[in-house]
């Protein structure tokens, strides 16, 4: 009998197979294509023996084997193919066995599957992961969202495969009922599209107004994967621009690659979600708004001729790494805060209890937005009555108050160099809007008055007013 079942042998399931095996839970495997589990078990019998790692030729025989409660974790397709699965298997399950499905599910099918499973006397996990296939592999930061019966049962496996916090905790942590751990992931990766935003923007910056080749970018990363950036995005994007092309010999590929932007969808639905529940999200909206523009290269390719830019080079120094590090910094701070305002306004809408400070540590090891920023996050929201925004945190207060005037010089100058920086030029409108106490709104308010007659309230008197514009 086998401790844990899987079903889907794509990257991720292949990768979190060998993982549970590794630290010894016994796993069965299942494919709707056999030659992927026949494929899977030839290369990775010899690491693990037959009770370890084993694979299923049918879907009876997966279920037969599996022990009681069964846990089995689905790593499939999101959306129709995870409902197919569901209901090919759910009626060989037994009460109290635990379906975990570890797709970039959308949240209300989880609320949805969550429901219906419960009825059947099933338990159903949507859990979110992150951290690709080498998470999946070493350690990924894990986002369940279930009750607490299913919790219980599941602990212990999530915490053995899990990635590690900066304190050397498990990066799991009991999110929420039914769909919290999906919606935290969603929001997770709506924070990663703003990040690698920034990240390309600071590129454009160094490339077109310091002049910086991809070897000179290189060594600036690494000098911030070395400070407070220090980060996994960091980290990456330094190797990103270290590599050398295969075809065109010494030079780097990040000059061959193609400026079209694609997407899986998260960051969109992030966006979406954020404008229904009444909440900004301006940077991850427009990271994902830079990915559209970008992929639309032909309409871009006729318009720049006749839309001449003006770049003029600027020499670099160190204040102006120094300037551009304080800007990244305080605008990735700038993105949490508006994914933290989205996920606490969420779980109030949804009764979810989220944790925020839980969440900041599970997303410290193993995911793709693993940074030391979220040590910094992490303990300036200890001790904290529950904020309401991270803006009421004092510790954040220094920094934005510290980092800001970089952030505005560093969107002058991008601004005056005719650079597109939507998510520099966001972040900075967003602090301006929740800092500033008189908008002018007021303005807004008598227009629609004016030709909708939709009311507006006073500065000096309670009450709801409505006037006969002359
Ligand atoms: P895919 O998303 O490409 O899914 C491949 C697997 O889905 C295969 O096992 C395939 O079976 C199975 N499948 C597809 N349709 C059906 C169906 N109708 N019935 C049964 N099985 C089906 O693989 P990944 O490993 O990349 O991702 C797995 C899941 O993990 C996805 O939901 C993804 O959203 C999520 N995820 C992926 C991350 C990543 O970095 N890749 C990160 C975080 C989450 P078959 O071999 O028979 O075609």
């Amino acid at each position: 009998m086998y401790k844990i079942g899987l079903i889907g042998l794509g990257p991720m399931g292949n990768n979190l197979a060998r993982n549970f095996a590794s630290k010894n839970f016994s796993t069965l495997v299942y494919n709707r294509t056999y030659d992927k589990t026949a494929d899977f078990i030839n290369d990775f019998r010899p690491e693990f023996s037959q009770d370890t790692l084993e694979g299923a030729k049918t879907i009876e025989e997966f279920i037969e084997k599996l022990e009681r409660p069964r846990k089995i974790v689905l790593l499939i397709k999101a959306g129709e193919p995870t409902d197919q699965v569901i209901n090919q298997i759910a009626p060989l399950l037994e009460k109290g066995d635990i379906i975990i499905d570890m797709s970039n599910a959308w949240y209300k099918d989880t609320q949805r599957r969550s429901k219906d499973l419960e009825e059947k006397g099933l338990t159903f996990i949507g859990c979110g992961i992150s951290g690709g296939e080498e998470g999946a592999l070493r350690g990924p930061s894990l986002m369940p969202g279930c009750s607490d019966y299913a919790w219980d049962q599941t602990k212990p496996l999530f915490e053995a495969i899990s990635a590690k916090d900066f304190s050397n905790g498990p990066c799991v942590t009991h999110i929420g009922i039914d769909g919290a751990g999906h919606y935290v992931k969603m929001v997770h990766n709506g924070i990663e599209y703003s990040i690698m935003q920034i990240i390309a923007e600071s590129y454009e910056i160094l490339r077109k107004i310091y002049g910086q080749k991809p070897e000179q970018i290189r060594a600036i990363f690494e000098k911030f994967n070395n400070g407070k950036l220090r980060s996994f995005l960091i980290e990456i994007t330094e190797k990103v621009l270290a590599q050398k092309d295969e075809f065109q010999s010494e030079q780097h590929l990040i000059d061959f690659i193609l400026d079209q932007a694609e997407q899986k969808g998260t960051g969109k639905l992030t966006s979406i979600d954020a404008l229904d529940r009444g909440i900004a999200v301006p940077s991850i909206t427009e990271a994902v708004n830079a990915r559209i523009i970008s992929s639309q290269k032909r309409l871009r390719e006729n318009f720049a001729p006749i839309f001449s830019k003006n770049v003029t080079e600027i020499t670099i120094d160190d204040e102006a790494i120094k300037e551009l590090e304080n800007s990244l910094h305080t605008t990735m701070i700038i993105s949490y805060a508006q994914g933290l305002n989205l996920i606490k306004t969420a779980a109030q809408e949804e009764n979810w209890q989220i944790n925020i400070s839980e969440i900041l540590r599970i997303w410290q090891g193993g995911c793709i937005i693993r940074a030391e920023l979220l040590k910094t996050l992490q303990s300036a929201y200890q001790g904290q009555d529950n904020p309401t925004h991270i803006f009421e945190i004092p510790t954040i207060q220094n920094i934005l108050s510290t980092e800001i005037s970089d952030l505005k010089t560093t969107v002058q100058k991008g601004l005056s160099a005719d650079l597109y920086l939507p998510c520099y030029t966001s972040a900075l409108n967003y602090f301006q809007g929740f800092t500033t106490e008189k908008l002018p709104a007021n303005m807004i308010q008598g227009l629609r008055d004016f030709f909708g007659a939709h009311t507006y309230h006073r500065t000096d008197r309670e009450g709801i007013f409505h006037t006969k514009w002359s």
